[in-house]
């Protein structure tokens, strides 16, 4: 099957192989050693402030979210939360949850994040955002959503989850006081773990709010984390898989060759699917992924067809979009060659009046 959703996605050679080992005993200096080039690289390629610090939690990317909130955020906290799709409900889902007094600033499906919808939260005092909302494949202005934080003083939460390597991401840049992102996205190894970058104010604010959990404690796992080590059994496998993977990308130009090399294959996508009976959900789109609104036939049956007929995984929308939308990933390792069975098998449908 070739892989075209957002998660999991292809892995390369390399990262297979150690899939393909028993898991090894990970409470070795080895291991450690391991962990603190994991935690070094990842600070690099985003870019970190001095005195940051990184950690990786055995959790999928919620589980960063969740930790995140629970770990960073206070109940004198007045939180603003973007909420464009799914991804942003999932952070107003979890400041509800967890008690937080949260205001929504609700992105219609697809549309991008305007300055003005921000005005009127300058006394609020953090701000959580899906960088990529990766169920509408819109990528959110940073640079506008950072400048407002920095003149209000709000603290600045970012899941990074689908935009981590696929956009350009400079946390210092950014003031973020926390970067997340997940092992099954655009680092492309198996799910499994979260990766979460904190600066020195979201390692302040770790370090003087009360622990509200024993898994998902970012005290526990930063403490952890100074020997190379994690409070629990982690993710050995993926954790290798990740080392492999942030080497590989170091030594092959960093992360703006990774992101190039996205943004080629959507660039190439959009422009062969010109003359299909497509239109594009995304007002502000992302490397990551295209959204596409099928104009004549429900999304759900095109995702279907090219699974069963071609062999082909396309990211379906879920809940009342449906039949609306459906993803097409330009994470993982896919090949030119891969994007083109991609492109030909959608001009086949559309020859055989399946679009
Ligand atoms: C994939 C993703 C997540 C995490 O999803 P999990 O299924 O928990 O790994 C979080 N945020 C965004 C924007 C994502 O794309």
């Amino acid at each position: 099957m070739l892989n075209f959703t957002v998660g999991p996605v292809m892995s390369c050679a390399e990262v297979l192989d150690i899939a393909h080992e028993s898991t090894p005993y990970f409470r070795t200096p080895e291991f450690s050693a391991l962990m603190k080039e994991n935690e070094r690289m990842f600070l690099e390629l985003l870019h970190a402030p001095a005195g940051s610090r990184a950690v990786f939690l055995t959790a999928s990317g919620t589980g960063a979210m969740e930790s995140c909130v629970m770990n960073l955020l206070h109940a004198r906290d007045r939180v603003a939360v973007v909420n464009g799709g799914s991804f942003g409900q999932r952070f107003a889902d979890l400041c509800a949850l967890h008690g937080l007094d949260y205001t929504e600033v609700r992105c219609r499906f697809g549309s991008a994040l305007r300055r003005e919808q921000l005005e009127g939260l300058e006394d609020h005092t953090a701000l959580l955002i899906n960088m990529h909302e990766t169920s509408s494949g819109v990528l959110y202005d940073m640079d506008m959503v950072a400048a407002f934080c920095r003149e209000n003083g709000l603290l600045l939460i970012v899941d990074a989850v689908s935009a981590f390597l696929a956009e350009e991401l400079d946390m210092e840049a950014l003031g973020a006081a926390a970067v997340m992102t997940g092992s099954q996205k655009a680092l492309a190894v198996q799910p499994g773990v979260s990766l979460i970058a904190l600066s020195p104010e979201g390692l302040r604010r770790v370090e003087e709010n009360p622990e509200k959990c024993l898994y998902l404690s970012l005290k526990q796992a930063l403490k952890n984390g100074e020997r190379g080590q994690t409070p629990f059994t982690p993710a050995v496998t993926t954790l290798l898989q990740i080392h492999t993977r942030l080497s590989a990308i170091a030594a092959q130009g960093g992360a703006a060759r990774e992101r190039e090399r996205m943004a080629a294959l959507a660039a190439a996508f959009r422009e062969g699917i010109k003359d299909l009976p497509f239109s594009t959900v995304s007002e502000a789109p992302s490397n990551a992924v295209t959204s596409l609104h099928p104009l004549r036939v429900p999304a759900t049956q095109i995702v279907r067809v090219l699974k069963d007929e071609y062999g082909i995984w396309a990211c379906p929308n879920g809940g009342e979009l449906a039949d609306e939308v459906f993803r097409i990933g330009h994470i993982g390792y896919i090949t030119p060659a891969d994007l083109q069975a991609l492109l030909d098998a959608l001009h086949d449908m559309d020859r055989r009046g399946l679009l």
